[in-house]
């Protein structure tokens, strides 16, 4: 398959007009081909990554009626009191054993894969206990299986998984180790970097979720241990009043990601999350966002098949959208899910407008199909009967202000 006439956005550096070919799920080298898709006014990136999210937990509307909390913590007991907890109580219960293989767990945790689609992600780091493999294979996209995670030092694994020290020896140097660390402002949060160091050496294949409570010293010893981070500002603002010192990141090189969280905290999606830094961080190069959502989580989640860029031989991970800047990078500061033109997880179509679906071969059934703007899109699966499901658990309408 060939897709002409586009603007690619192929990394951080290079920006080209050829076309793209893809073939068995991959970019491709050049050539022959009579499937060809030829665009109009639109723009393709490698799709996104998001770093840091809770599927289970993209409920509404946001809890927590103290903020601005000292610690997140103090948050999750609070939390656990909110109406949106309470009300998903009602579709799936929540008994505390984190198998979400249970009940509507699966279902629920597809809800929040769906808000991720639809803002043009094809991976996304589920923060939670691993669950059995049945759970990472009944996605349309990639939700990682390859990690190993603590929820927090002060809170430790409250939600199941084994200790910190246990989780941390399960991983090798190509395993993601997992941890939210330092979200707060308070002594506690403070603590909480150097409780970590005395568990466990610092390596490149931490993944340290906040670090809202980090000074520059801190930093500089994130940078020379090669640490990742996963920055997720809405979700601080929201919870905080505060986020990390993102200047001094960018300074100083670290590989930065950005995550949504869940909603309960967290952004609508990431594109909210995307407009969200423009508002609040202008100075920061689009250029650097860019690559906060693509290139960096690819190499902190320590992906093997999907660089983040588009370059042969990569999974065909792609997301094709409007031009509504002149500036390619700035565009993905502006974007809404009707701005997207068609979605690839793997060379499969995910997302997109309705008359470019006829260049796949696939099955209908597998796809719901709406209207928005005046313009018919598909999506991979039926979030409308987990719409249905939900609203016949409750009893009464409900909406989730990341769904079409
Ligand atoms: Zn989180």
């Amino acid at each position: 398959m060939k897709l002409s006439n586009l603007i690619v956005v192929k990394n951080d550096k290079e920006v080209t007009r050829e076309d793209i070919y893809l073939a068995d799920g991959k970019f491709a080298d050049k050539y022959k081909t009579d499937n060809i898709i030829s665009f109009q006014d639109a723009v393709a990136y490698p799709s996104f990554i998001n770093v840091h999210d809770h599927l289970i937990g993209n409920w509404l509307p946001l809890a927590g009626l103290n903020r601005p909390y000292p610690n997140s913590n103090i948050w999750v007991e609070d939390m656990k009191n909110s109406f949106s907890f309470k009300e998903r109580d009602k579709y799936w219960t929540n008994d505390g054993s984190f198998n979400l293989l249970k009940g509507n767990g699966l279902e629920m945790a597809m809800l929040g894969v769906y808000k991720n689609i639809f803002s043009g992600i094809t991976i996304v780091q589920d923060h939670i206990p691993k669950q059995d493999d049945r759970y990472y294979e009944s996605f349309p996209i990639e939700v990682i299986r390859n990690y190993h995670q603590v929820h927090s030092i002060t809170l430790n694994n409250w939600w199941g998984g084994n200790s910190l020290e246990k989780e941390f020896s399960l991983c090798n140097e190509h395993t993601p180790f997992i941890i939210h660390l330092a979200e707060g402002t308070d002594k506690i949060s403070k603590s909480e970097f150097a409780k970590l160091k005395k568990m466990i050496p610092l390596r490149n294949n931490i993944l340290l979720v906040h670090c809202v409570a980090f000074d520059r010293d801190d930093f500089q010893e994130i940078k020379r241990n090669d640490v990742n981070i996963a920055w997720c500002p809405e979700s601080n603002f929201y919870l905080l009043d505060k986020t990390l010192d993102i200047y001094t990141v960018i300074d100083l090189q670290i590989n930065v990601s950005i995550g949504t969280d869940s909603t309960m905290s967290g952004s609508i999606n990431l594109f909210s999350e995307l407009r969200f830094i423009k508002d609040r961080f202008p100075d920061i190069s689009p250029r650097i966002i860019f690559r906060m959502v693509t290139s960096n989580p690819a190499k902190a989640l320590k992906l093997k098949d999907y660089s983040g860029k588009i370059e042969k031989g990569q999974q065909a991970n792609l997301l094709i959208t409007s031009i509504k800047s002149n500036d390619p990078y700035e565009n993905i500061l502006g974007l809404y899910s009707s701005d997207i033109h068609l979605m690839l997880y793997q060379g499969k179509p995910i997302l997109g407008l309705k008359k470019y679906l006829c260049h796949f071969n696939v099955i209908p059934e597998e796809y719901y199909f709406y209207t928005k703007n005046g313009k018919e899109y598909f999506v991979i699966g039926h979030p409308e009967r987990i719409l249905a499901h939900i609203e016949q658990c409750l009893g009464y309408k409900k909406k989730f202000a990341f769904l079409p």
